[in-house]
């Protein structure tokens, strides 16, 4: 034994060398090689030693690496150059700075391979003030002139976005080479700075250095980085004519952009290209064909593209769905993303949050609250852009406990400082009633721009506060911040559900006087529902001739519905023949019509109407209200009998309806369009949805805790008293939010005044 071991110790020097090398070593070798040297002290062979150090690199054996250097007894540059180096090419570059650290405290003067990887570890980690550190150092030390390290220099400063420093190096290069050339110009391009991109790329040729795919893919997707599609769109195409082969990455950067143009055209020439290219097989390039058709709105197109794509991933798929939902096609959404989810595709959090979005923006907001329990279930996390998504869809449904959850889930993650998302749960907690929460989420946040602003003026507006939001618009202004044109429809809209008919002429007035900010449609819908709510209708009438503009349904609607409650049967009837054309298929209108009538006992007027609907297939639009009882959304239609307790519900609104007669109520019978019996009438009104809802809240939650109730429709006026005697009767608070407002029934009052 001893006798062989003899000639290894004496030629291991050799052999060891010979066993490192990098491309045929093992990572065992490099492993019984490195216990060699530790037993056999040859950890002083410094040339061995950084042998192994630079194969630990290569086998991505980082700590073993650590390991060694820490073995070492006195270590030089070079040694700490090659980890620094590997540590950066890998990506670790926060061990990259450490690394760096550690040298420049053992008084090692770094050389000029060190500058380069440690400046891109702090270009990696947009490290700007280390990085400033390091251009000192390479400075005092004489390297500034280095071009490898000038180059380095540029990449740093255009990753961190500071484009001055970048460009100051950058003159200072005595011969920029093409990467030098490249990082700038797609610094500028990144930036949207148009004119100073193209201006350098074009110095870049003049000066004789040839672009290459780099510098052209910088340029397209710096453009489309900054939303210039047509830039980017241009870009491709000169580098097609001066005889460029655009690549991968240069299809799929330009593709977000002819999607955003619309420019169906180009979409369908790059596809021809990419075919020809056999760039078919690359997911990138697919996801974004994908994506492209889905926003030209070509859905065909955009399946079978998917159907004949080879390998599916997860890019592809989030591509898929949000073409889908982009053309509205939320069901197909729902199902190919199911397909996917059951199809064992790794879906991520931008797919849940596109599905959850999608969902939310389209009405099917217990969908979006369901998917968003599915997908912490499956464990993955919800970022800063699904909470701002889903919220709105807790707002629509009054889903005051799922609403909490979320903002409790903020909370822990810490990311209630989002402005955006505080501004989400300013409006979630004022459409669920609780204006006070809205408030105490307002004056908790760090920062508000005018999202938030506009957010809690527009919850009191729904909440029927106009003192509050007036008040709010003069606090906006003395914190310095511009109201925009929403922060008017707000403030317009408060003063419209108040009654405030003075002050809502003064900010219209000095919306464009004092702000420069042209009324819109909105304004005008305001201002007549401001009119005609006061019961000035001849006014409206006269604003709405006066308008700049051909009035739209929102405003021949205000209109309309004050001519209602004001019984204004003349302008009623001018305002829903222009409303007929505007929105011949909307059968609430003709059924405001048909109120206007009714109430008037016109029973012809009525049989008129019904005679229209009738011609033009149209059918009453469903009332459909929501209640959040135990953590689950419950929904009930109209003249709906299949809830499970309905009996019960009917039950104890009938026993309610027995005490409003003996306190002296009569069902306001008006409100029921059918021209049947009275008896009938009262048991149609009886069936509702909201007075559904409101039975069901009183069966399920406990004596004296409040009920909050959504509508899709406007509340009707036998709902409102009869709502009125329950709270009082029944001792609860009841909030019923309608399409209009809130409706706050306390002690037999509602907070509207009766003035809807
Ligand atoms: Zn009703
Ligand atoms: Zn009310």
């Amino acid at each position: 034994m001893a006798r062989q071991a003899r000639p290894f110790l004496r030629n291991s020097h050799t052999i060891l060398l010979h066993s490192l090398n990098p491309i045929t070593a093992s990572i065992q070798q490099a492993q019984q090689a490195h216990g060699h040297i530790l037993k056999t002290g040859l950890s002083s062979h410094t040339h061995l030693t950084t042998k192994l150090l630079s194969l630990y690199a290569h086998l991505l054996r980082f700590s073993d690496a650590a390991l060694l250097l820490d073995s070492l007894a006195d270590p030089d540059a070079f040694s700490f150059s090659t980890l620094i180096s590997a540590c950066s090419k890998s990506g670790l570059f926060g061990q990259s700075l450490c690394l760096f650290r550690r040298m420049l405290s053992l008084g090692l003067p770094p050389d000029s391979f060190i500058f380069p990887s440690t400046l891109k570890a702090c270009a990696g980690l947009s490290a700007i003030d280390t990085g400033r550190q390091v251009h000192g150092l390479a400075w005092a030390s004489g390297f500034n002139s280095d071009c490898f390290v000038q180059s380095s220099l540029v990449h740093m400063y255009v990753k961190c976005d500071e484009m001055w420093d970048a460009h100051r190096v950058f003159d200072g290069m005595m011969e920029p080479n093409v990467v030098s050339w490249s990082a700038m110009v797609a610094g500028y391009a990144r930036q949207g700075l148009v004119d100073e991109a193209i201006r350098l790329f074009d110095r870049m040729q003049d000066s004789g250095v040839e672009p290459n795919l780099v510098s052209w893919n910088g340029l397209i997707s710096g453009f489309n980085h900054n939303r210039h599609s047509s830039e980017s769109v241009a870009v491709l195409k000169k580098m097609h004519m001066q005889g460029f082969k655009p690549d991968e990455t240069s299809i799929s950067s330009v593709l977000p952009a002819v999607g955003d143009l619309e420019d169906l055209a180009t979409g369908k020439q790059i596809h021809g290209y990419v075919i020809k290219q056999g760039y078919g097989s690359d997911a990138c390039v697919v996801s974004a064909l994908v994506d492209m058709y889905g926003k030209c709105q070509c859905t065909t197109e955009m399946l079978q593209l998917f159907d004949e794509m080879v390998g599916i991933d997860v890019g592809s798929c989030n591509a898929l769905v949000a073409g889908l939902s982009h053309n509205g096609l939320v069901d197909d959404a729902l199902r190919v993303f199911r397909q996917f989810k059951d199809g064992g595709i790794e879906l991520n959090v931008v797919s849940w949050t596109s599905i959850v979005a999608s969902c939310a923006q389209n009405g099917k907001d217990i969908e979006a609250l369901e998917l968003f329990r599915e997908m912490q279930l499956v464990g993955v996390k919800p970022n800063l852009v699904t909470i701002p998504c889903l919220l709105p869809a807790c707002a629509n449904i009054a889903a005051l406990i799922h609403g909490k959850a979320v903002h409790g889930f903020s909370l822990r993650r810490v990311i209630l400082d989002d402005v955006y998302i505080g501004s989400a749960l300013i409006d979630m907690y004022a459409k669920c009633g609780r204006i006070g929460d809205a408030q105490r989420v307002f004056d908790g946040m760090p920062s508000r721009n005018v999202v938030s602003w506009n957010a809690i003026m527009g919850g009191y507006a729904m909440h029927g506060k106009g003192k509050e939001a007036m008040e709010l618009f003069s606090l906006m202004e003395q914190s310095g911040q511009k109201p925009d044109f929403i922060s008017f429809t707000c403030v317009l809209s408060a003063c419209s559900q108040t009654g405030l008919t003075e002050e809502g002429f003064r900010y219209f007035n000095n919306m464009s006087r004092e702000y420069g900010i042209m009324a819109r449609m909105e304004h005008y819908a305001c201002m007549v529902s401001l009119l005609s709510r006061a019961g000035k209708l001849e006014e409206a009438s006269a604003m709405i001739k006066e308008m700049p503009f051909e009035p739209d349904a929102c405003i021949w609607g205000a209109l309309l519905s004050s001519c209602r409650v004001h019984g204004n049967v003349s302008l009623g009837e001018k305002a829903a023949e222009s409303l007929f054309k505007l929105e011949p298929r909307n059968a609430g209108n003709y059924v405001l019509l048909s109120n206007i009538y009714a109430a008037k006992g016109m029973w012809d007027g009525v049989d008129r109407v019904r005679e229209m609907m009738k011609c033009m297939g149209l059918r009453k639009n469903p009332g459909c209200s929501w209640i959040e009882m135990k953590n689950k959304v419950h929904t009930l239609l109209a003249g709906d009998t299949s809830h499970p307790q309905m009996t019960q519900i009917l039950e104890r609104l009938g026993r309610l309806n027995m005490e409003m007669k003996k306190l002296g109520y009569l069902p306001n019978t008006n409100f029921v369009l059918q021209d049947v019996e009275e008896q009938e009438k009262e048991h149609i009104l009886c069936r509702h949805s909201e007075k559904l809802a409101i039975g069901l809240g009183l069966l399920n939650t406990p004596p004296r805790s409040p009920l909050r109730v959504i509508k899709n429709l406007r509340i009707c006026g036998d709902c409102h008293v009869a709502i009125k005697f329950i709270s009082s009767f029944e001792e609860r608070e009841i909030f019923v939010r309608d399409t209009n407002r809130f409706h706050h029934f306390k002690n037999g009052v509602c907070s509207c005044g009766d003035y809807w």
